[in-house]
C-alpha cells in the first residue's frame, strides 16, 4: 500500500508512549560508538553543517526550507526525486481517485454560481504536484457550460522546475482550450488580483510543506528550538534534558528503541543534527509566540510548531478571493484546529524516515494548524469548517459518483478498484478523519448553498453511507505497521 503522509501522526497520537519514544529517537540519534556509521554527506547536509559551523544553530524553518527548496538540491527541486506516486515517496488523494478532484471542482463551481456567474474566472492551485488535481478540476468544470465558458486562466503556483515540467506535460491539452491560458508562478504573490475576475483556489497538501518555527514557552518567554550539529559548535545554547521530546543527550544504548516492531518502517540511521533550546527569547520566537491569542493559554514547557509562511499565504489567499469579483477556496491537509509540537516527520519510499537523515533526499512535512490559517484570514474572507475529509466528500455525493463509475467500469475488478480507492479517501480510521477541508469564501455570495456541506457539520458514523467501507480499505489505515 502506498503511503499517505498523514498516517504516521495518527499512529503516534493513538499510541502516545510509543510515539514519544519514536519521536525522541527520530530527533536524538547520538554519535555513538558502535552505531551504524552515517552515510555520505548530502549536498544540503554539507550546506547546513557549514552554516551551523559559521553562524551557529539554524531554525527548523531554515532547515526545512533548505531541505525542500534549495534551488538545485532541495527535495522538490531535484528531478532525481520522483516525490508523488508509486515510484515516489508518498501518495495523495487526487492520485488515489479522480472523484476527489471532481467533488472539489463541483464545490467551486457551486460557489461561483451562487454569485450569479457573471464574471470571468481564474483558477489557482498552490502546490499542484503532478498536475492530477488541476486536470480533474478542469475536466469537471468543462462539464458545466455556464462555468466553463468563463474560465479564462489557470495559475499554478509551483516552486519546483522538475514538477512544473510534469505539470506542463499533464495539462498541455487544456492550454488554448476555448482561449484558456495556463500560467506558472513561484509564489501566490505573483497571481494577479484582476478587476472583475472571480478566483477559484485549491491548496491540497501544500501548507504542510511550508517551513515552521518550533518554539517553547519558558519562564523567560517564548524561546526558539533550533537545530545544531553533533557535536554542538555553539557555546551559547542550552541542551534539553533527555527525558523530553527532542532529547539531546546521548542515549545510553546504541539502539535506543528496544522494540522495533512498533516502527519497522523507520530505518536505523545516525544523523548529524539535533535540536537545542536557544538560551534567550529572540524577536522571532517572541513575535510568533504572540501571533495567536490561543498560544497565551499554553502552559510553561509547551512546544508548538508555528508557520509564519502559512500565516502569510493564508492571508494572501483571503485577499485574493476577496478582491475583484470575489472568489472561493478549498484548503485540504492533515492537521487539527490547534497547534502541535511534535508532528515534524520525513517520508522516503512510502515509509516514515528520520527528518534529520539524508537532508534534501526525503520529503519533510508537519501538521497544519487550521485555526492559525483561519486567524490569518481575519478581515479578508470567511472561513467555513474545517470539516473532516470524510464528511466533506460524503456530503458532496461521493457515494452517488462512485456508484456511477462502478456501473460504467469495464470489469468487476475495475469496479472493485474504484470502490476501494474511494473508501480509502473517506476511511474513518485513516485519510477520511485525518485530512481536513477548510472552505473559504470572499466577496458576494453567502447563500446556504455556498456553505454546504460545511453548514451540515460532521457526518455521524452511525449514518449509513453509500460508500461501502470494505475491510481492505480499513486495513489501508494501518499500512505503517
Ligand atoms: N497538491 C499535490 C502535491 C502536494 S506535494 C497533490 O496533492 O498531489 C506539495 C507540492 O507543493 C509540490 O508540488 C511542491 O513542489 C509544492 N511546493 C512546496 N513548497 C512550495 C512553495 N514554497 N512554493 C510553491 N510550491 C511549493
Amino acid at each position: 500500500m502506498f503511503l499517505a503522509r498523514s498516517r504516521v501522526h495518527a499512529t503516534l497520537v493513538k499510541h502516545s508512549n510509543v510515539g514519544r519514544t519514536l519521536l525522541s529517537r527520530l530527533h536524538a540519534r547520538p554519535a555513538h560508538a558502535g552505531s551504524t556509521p552515517a552515510a555520505s554527506v548530502t549536498p544540503v547536509e554539507k550546506i547546513l553543517l557549514d552554516t551551523i559551523k559559521a553562524n551557529g544553530p539554524v531554525s527548523f524553518a531554515t532547515y526545512m526550507q533548505l531541505c525542500l527548496s534549495h534551488p538545485t538540491e532541495g527535495y522538490y527541486m531535484n528531478p532525481a526525486n520522483s516525490v508523488i506516486g508509486a515510484l515516489g515517496d508518498f501518495i495523495t488523494s487526487p492520485e488515489i481517485s479522480q472523484v476527489f478532484g471532481e467533488l472539489l471542482g463541483i464545490w467551486l463551481s457551486l460557489q461561483y454560481r451562487s454569485t450569479g456567474a457573471k464574471h470571468d474566472v481564474q483558477l489557482v492551485e498552490l502546490g499542484p504536484g503532478r498536475g492530477t488535481l488541476m486536470d480533474d478540476i478542469l475536466r469537471t468544470l468543462s462539464q458545466f457550460p455556464h462555468t466553463w465558458g468563463s474560465v479564462k486562466h489557470a495559475h499554478l503556483v509551483e516552486s519546483s522546475p522538475a514538477l512544473r515540467a510534469v505539470q506542463e506535460k499533464k495539462l498541455q491539452a487544456w492550454d488554448g482550450e476555448h482561449g484558456l491560458k495556463l500560467h506558472w508562478h513561484d509564489s501566490i504573490d505573483d497571481v494577479p488580483e484582476a478587476d472583475g475576475v472571480y478566483t477559484m483556489l485549491v491548496a491540497h497538501e501544500f501548507f504542510d510543506a511550508l517551513p515552521f518555527h518550533l518554539i517553547e514557552k519558558t519562564h523567560q518567554g517564548w524561546k526558539e528550538v533550533l537545530i545544531t550539529s553533533i557535536p554542538d559548535p555553539a557555546a551559547k545554547t542550552v541542551l534539553r534534558p533527555s527525558d523530553v521530546l527532542f532529547a539531546s543527550q546521548p542515549s545510553p544504548s546504541p539502539t535506543p528503541l528496544s522494540n522495533p516492531s512498533h516502527d519497522r518502517s523507520l530505518p536505523i540511521t545516525q544523523t548529524r543534527f539535533r535540536p537545542v533550546l536557544a538560551a534567550e527569547p529572540s524577536p522571532v520566537s517572541s513575535l510568533l509566540g504572540a501571533s495567536s491569542p490561543r498560544f497565551s493559554s499554553l502552559p510553561i514547557g509547551a512546544r508548538i510548531e508555528v508557520s509564519a509562511a502559512s500565516f502569510q499565504t493564508s492571508r494572501k489567499l483571503g485577499t485574493l478571493i476577496s478582491r475583484g469579483a470575489g472568489g472561493s477556496a478549498l484548503i485540504i491537509d492533515y492537521g487539527k484546529d490547534h497547534a502541535v509540537g511534535n508532528s515534524f516527520r520525513a517520508f522516503k519510499a512510502h515509509a516514515l524516515a528520520d527528518p534529520f537523515d539524508a537532508p534534501g533526499q526525503a520529503d519533510l512535512t508537519a501538521n497544519v494548524d487550521f485555526a492559525y490559517l483561519v486567524e490569518a484570514l481575519a478581515g479578508t474572507a470567511t472561513a467555513h469548517g474545517p470539516l473532516s475529509q470524510r464528511s466533506f466528500l460524503l456530503q458532496m455525493g461521493i457515494g452517488a459518483r462512485i456508484a456511477a463509475l462502478k456501473r460504467a467500469a469495464a470489469s468487476p475488478d475495475r469496479a472493485r478498484a474504484v470502490e476501494k480507492a474511494a473508501a480509502r479517501l473517506v476511511d474513518v480510521m485513516g485519510m477520511g478523519r485525518e485530512y481536513k477541508v477548510l472552505g473559504v469564501t470572499g466577496g458576494v455570495g453567502g447563500s446556504a448553498e455556498e456553505k454546504w456541506p460545511f453548514i451540515a457539520g460532521e457526518v455521524q458514523d452511525a449514518i449509513q453511507t453509500n460508500v461501502k467501507e470494505s475491510q481492505a480499505a480499513r486495513c489501508s489505515g494501518s499500512d505503517l505497521t
